[in-house]
C-alpha cells in the first residue's frame, strides 16, 4: 500500500460516483433530503486536492488527514461517518503486515468506529448494511493470495448488502421518519458505499 495507490483508488471512486450521480441523487430525494450526492462529491473533491501534499507521507498519516479534511468540509450524516471511517482506519495501520492483511484490519477497525459513531448496526437501512458485511468478509479472506478472487467475493457481498436495504424500514437517519414508506427504496448511502467498494475491487479484476 502506498500513497499513489490510495489516491488512484479515490480517483476511481470519483469516476464511478459521477457516473451514477443522478441515480444517487434520486435515492436520497426519495427517502432523505437529496443532498447525499452533493456531500459525497464534495468530500471526494476535497480529499483529491490533498494528493500532492500527502502522496509521499506515511499511510496512517494520509488516512488521518483525509478523515480530518472530510470532517471539517463535508456536511450530513455521511460526512461525519466517512470521516470516522478513515480516521479509524489510520489507527490500525501496521507496516509489518502484507497489503491485504493490513487493509482488512484497518477497514474492520474503521467500520467499528462508524458503528459506534452512528449507533447503528446491520439491518437499519444504512451504508452499514454494505460496510459491516464487507469488513467481516475481508477479515475472513485476509490470507487469500488470489486478489481477483477476493475482489469478486467482496463485490458480491457489497452488492447483496446494498440490495438488502431495499425492502426494510429504516431505524436510523432521515429515512427512519418515513416508517413503512421507506420500503421499496434502496438506501442512498448503501448504494454510494457499494459503488466505492466496487471501484476499488475492479482494480484487481482483469476484464
Ligand atoms: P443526511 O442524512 O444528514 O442528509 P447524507 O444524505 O449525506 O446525510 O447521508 C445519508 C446516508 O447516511 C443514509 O443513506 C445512510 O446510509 C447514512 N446514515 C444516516 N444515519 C446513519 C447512522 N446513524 N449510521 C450509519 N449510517 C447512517
Ligand atoms: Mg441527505
Amino acid at each position: 500500500m502506498n500513497g499513489d495507490q490510495i489516491f488512484n483508488s479515490i480517483n476511481n471512486i470519483q469516476i464511478s460516483i459521477k457516473n451514477h450521480k443522478d441515480e444517487i441523487e434520486k435515492l436520497d430525494q426519495e427517502i432523505g433530503d437529496g443532498d447525499h450526492i452533493f456531500n459525497i462529491l464534495r468530500g471526494l473533491d476535497e480529499i483529491l486536492n490533498l494528493k500532492e501534499e500527502l502522496m509521499d507521507k506515511p499511510i496512517d498519516h494520509i488516512f488521518k488527514q483525509l478523515g480530518m479534511k472530510i470532517m471539517t468540509t463535508v456536511g450530513g450524516s455521511s460526512g461525519a461517518l466517512f470521516a470516522t471511517l478513515l480516521m479509524g482506519m489510520s489507527k490500525k495501520y501496521n507496516s509489518d503486515l502484507n497489503a491485504l492483511h493490513n487493509l482488512s484490519e484497518m477497514f474492520f477497525e474503521g467500520v467499528q468506529s462508524m458503528k459506534k459513531r452512528g449507533k447503528a448496526d446491520v439491518g437499519e437501512k444504512t451504508m452499514l448494511d454494505v460496510l459491516i458485511p464487507v469488513s467481516k468478509s475481508l477479515i475472513e479472506l485476509q490470507n487469500e493470495t488470489d486478489f481477483e478472487k477476493v475482489a469478486n467475493n467482496i463485490n458480491n457481498v457489497a452488492k447483496d448488502g446494498m440490495l438488502s436495504t431495499k425492502d426494510i424500514i429504516a431505524t436510523k437517519g432521515r429515512a427512519s421518519f418515513l416508517g413503512e414508506r421507506a420500503k421499496g427504496h434502496i438506501d442512498p448511502g448503501a448504494r454510494s458505499s457499494q459503488l466505492a467498494i466496487e471501484a476499488i475491487c475492479n482494480q484487481f479484476i482483469n476484464k
